[in-house]
């Protein structure tokens, strides 16, 4: 006797059926079929066992929506069914069948690849100047993704055709190979776990689907961004399959190196040399800073390693609640290759220097005689 894989058709009700006529439905044929009637009969005890297991799913309304939901997308992992039955089943054959179908989990096959499977994420390295994180920024990109083929609508079949059956396992996606006294299950080498095989293949896709498409996007970088910061662009990843939902495209930064700057935070950091003079008079010299070229005021007795601030020259917090500042480290530069001038002049400034004018080489000389290692 064939087994019907339709649960409705177990029951003889429609598909619109209310959960009473299902209740009404179920109640006559489980008398009709109690081993009392039917003196023990082998075939009957089978069908009493299908239509409980069948009842089981639809007098719950939650299990009989999914299994309407999952029945019409083909059906097709239904008839897979036919292989649990190995002959001595023991509860209920659709107990193990709903978990295989419906459960968290468990094994791949065919109900994978039939169902909507969400397209996988995207990932994209982009480069950005510091001028950019700091302001925010407008970006264009350009990538290829998988899309949806348009020839085939995605089920990778030829025009007038459509996936079929894999004949070798039934559309189970699972193929059982005996071990010696054992049975274990496969995926189908026929058609991968899949359950359909394409026999004409799309021309456009050559099976797969999908095809890989141009897209471009523009999008907001924000200001504040740092290197390795991922930024994620919902439902513009790869096209998902039987109608799963799109993955998200994945925007990692990489903040180029910059001629002057370097990041500590939100504080921007760059050096500027200063001449003795400068240093010893004090001046005003020109820096660049993010925002453009700016003056420093530079105190006079400034020394290598001084920081002076640029307040607001450093880089926004990525939610805008801060500003970093531009810090100046100063290295003063000892003039070289003088000329007799030059030289006669610093050696009259050397002649009129005091233990003021220098007071760190005068607090080092002290301090070789008060150690006693002079
Ligand atoms: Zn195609
Ligand atoms: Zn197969």
């Amino acid at each position: 006797m064939p087994m019907s894989t339709d649960l409705y058709e177990i029951l003889g009700v429609s598909k619109s059926a209310s959960q009473d006529e299902i209740r009404k439905a179920y109640l006559k044929l489980a008398h009709k079929y109690h081993p009392d009637k039917t003196g023990g009969d082998k075939e009957a005890e089978k069908k009493l066992k299908e239509i409980n297991a069948a009842y089981d799913i639809l007098k719950n309304p939650e299990k009989r929506k999914q299994y309407d939901q999952f029945g019409s997308t083909d059906g097709q992992p239904f008839s897979g069914f036919g292989q649990g039955f190995g002959g001595d089943f023991g509860e209920s054959p659709f107990g193990d069948l709903f978990d295989m179908l419906f459960g968290q989990g468990g094994r791949q096959g065919a109900r994978s690849a039939n169902r909507p499977q969400p397209g996988h994420d995207l990932e994209y390295e982009l480069s950005v100047t510091l001028e950019e994180v700091a302001r925010g920024c407008k970006k264009t990109i350009s990538f290829s993704r998988p899309e949806t083929c348009g020839a085939c609508g995605g089920s990778g079949a030829a025009k007038g055709s459509s996936p079929e059956t894999c004949p070798q396992c039934r559309g189970a996606g699972e193929v059982r190979m005996a071990h010696g006294v054992f049975s274990m299950s496969q995926t189908c080498p026929r058609c991968r776990g899949a359950g359909r095989i394409i026999t004409r293949p799309c021309q456009n896709c050559n099976g797969s689907g999908q095809v890989r498409t141009k897209r471009e996007l523009s999008i907001d970088i924000p200001a504040g961004v740092d290197s390795g910061n991922r930024l994620r662009i919902a439902g513009e990843g790869e096209a998902g399959r039987m109608g799963g939902a799109r993955g998200d495209l994945y925007i990692r930064i990489r903040v180029l190196r910059h001629d002057f700057f370097e990041r500590m935070g939100l504080n921007l950091v760059c050096e500027a040399p200063i001449t003795i003079s400068q240093a010893a008079l004090g001046a005003t010299i020109r820096v660049p800073t993010i925002n453009g070229m700016a003056d420093l005021k530079i105190p006079a007795g400034a020394q290598t390693g001084t920081q002076l601030r640029l307040r607001g020259h450093g880089l926004p917090d990525m939610r805008g609640y801060r500003q970093g500042d531009q810090l100046v480290v100063i290295q003063v530069e000892t003039p070289q290759k003088l000329s007799r001038r030059q030289r006669e002049l610093l050696e009259e400034f050397e002649s009129l220097s005091n233990n003021r004018t220098y007071p760190k080489c005068d607090q080092f000389k002290n301090k070789i005689k008060a150690t006693g290692h002079a």
